[in-house]
């Protein structure tokens, strides 16, 4: 293979590597739909997982200016005072949190009663750590910390606000990819040296102006984030992969402390088949786990309280699927929504669940 042609590829595997996030993988990675209102939902981890953190592959060649990784605060409390801890995936385990000594804070990750759980940013801790300041008990500053994540009013600011601070940059950032991808390779095959340093020059100067946005940024718009986002901002002076994807690396950062449903919720997108789903577990918790029965009771109401600005509770999404590609189902499970024959009485992934014939009606 010819210098040039390696050259190319291993430009392009860094290029794939600053393409690509971790995060931790009880995160909902949220994509705008191109055009629309609505969402699109990724799971971390569908290609390429570890036990706490999952791979999200970034579009490619284009800024991708629509994605807006969201995650659930790491603890909740119920109404009895009982903490549950979020596990890597939707699940909670109960944990005995008497007071703040209770809580570790470390990079990326929380220690709860000694168990860790991993979040994108510190970000996602900031209502912790303003509660301790206040001197709150830990539930009271939990619960607070819920009601901001679920608050549709505050998903569209944080939304708005990170939009308005990155967009300048999708311009600077597209030059950059096609001056790296295309003017470069061009301009070394059929340009002499001094065109090919005035196009090194002019790709310096494009990272130089992505830093500086950084930069400002991190003084302006997050201030609680100046290490991170001007170590990024660096990063981008001296390598022009990661200056590509400056915009994405920030919005990890910027909506660490919102629920996706309350960005879902935001932008009306009141039909979309993840919040669905997520409202149906919340009234139907799995049969043999008790700590989702906690989990439910304890989230319900917050839930409800969040859709009830858009006229809807959880029991709006209590309705049964379609069997039209399954003509021969008759029944299916509330929670799941798998199709079944009425000869199954229950639902095995759901613990044992009553099914229900397509022609139920609920009481009232
Ligand atoms: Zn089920």
């Amino acid at each position: 293979m010819p210098d040039f042609a390696k050259l190319i590829v291993v430009a392009l595997l860094i290029y794939l590597w600053e393409s690509s996030l971790w995060l931790p993988r009880r995160a909902v990675i949220l994509r705008r739909r191109w055009f629309k209102k609505s969402w699109k939902v990724i799971r971390p981890g569908n290609l390429l997982a570890t036990p706490r953190l999952g791979l999200v592959f970034l579009r490619p060649f284009l800024p991708d200016i629509g994605i807006a990784p969201c995650q659930s605060p790491p603890l909740l409390v119920d109404e009895h005072g009982q903490f549950l801890s979020q596990n890597t995936d939707e699940t909670c385990s109960a944990v005995e949190v008497r007071d703040w000594a209770d809580l570790h804070e470390s990079a990326n990750s929380i220690s709860v009663c000694g168990e860790k759980i991993r979040i994108s940013s510190p970000r996602a801790l900031d209502r912790l750590r303003q509660g301790k300041m206040l001197g709150e008990s830990v539930s009271t500053a939990v619960l607070a910390q819920w009601n901001q994540a679920l608050s549709p009013t505050r998903a569209k600011r944080e939304w708005q606000r990170w939009r308005l601070c990155f967009e300048p940059l999708v311009l600077m950032v597209g030059l950059l990819t096609i001056g790296i991808f295309v003017a470069l390779p061009a301009a070394y095959l059929l340009l002499d040296q001094f065109a090919l340093i005035g196009l090194a020059a002019y790709i310096w100067l494009l990272m130089w102006m992505i830093a500086a946005r950084l930069w400002w940024i991190s003084s302006r718009v997050y201030p609680k984030l100046k290490s991170e986002i001007r170590t990024d901002a660096w990063l981008c002076l001296v390598v022009p992969f990661h200056a590509m994807r400056a915009i994405e690396m920030t919005a990890v950062h910027a909506m660490a402390s919102t629920h996706p449903a309350a960005l879902i919720l935001s932008s009306g997108d009141t039909e979309n088949r993840w919040l669905a789903e997520f409202s149906r577990k919340l009234l139907f918790p799995h049969l043999q786990d008790q700590s989702d029965a906690l989990r439910c009771a304890a989230l319900r109401p917050l839930m409800d309280r969040a859709l009830s600005q858009f006229g809807k509770s959880c029991a709006d999404y209590d309705i049964p699927p379609t069997n039209e590609n399954d003509p021969e189902a008759n029944a299916y499970c509330p929670r799941c929504h798998s199709l079944y024959l009425l000869k199954a009485a229950t639902c095995s992934d759901c613990g044992g669940l009553a099914l229900r014939p397509f022609n139920f009606t609920p009481a009232t």
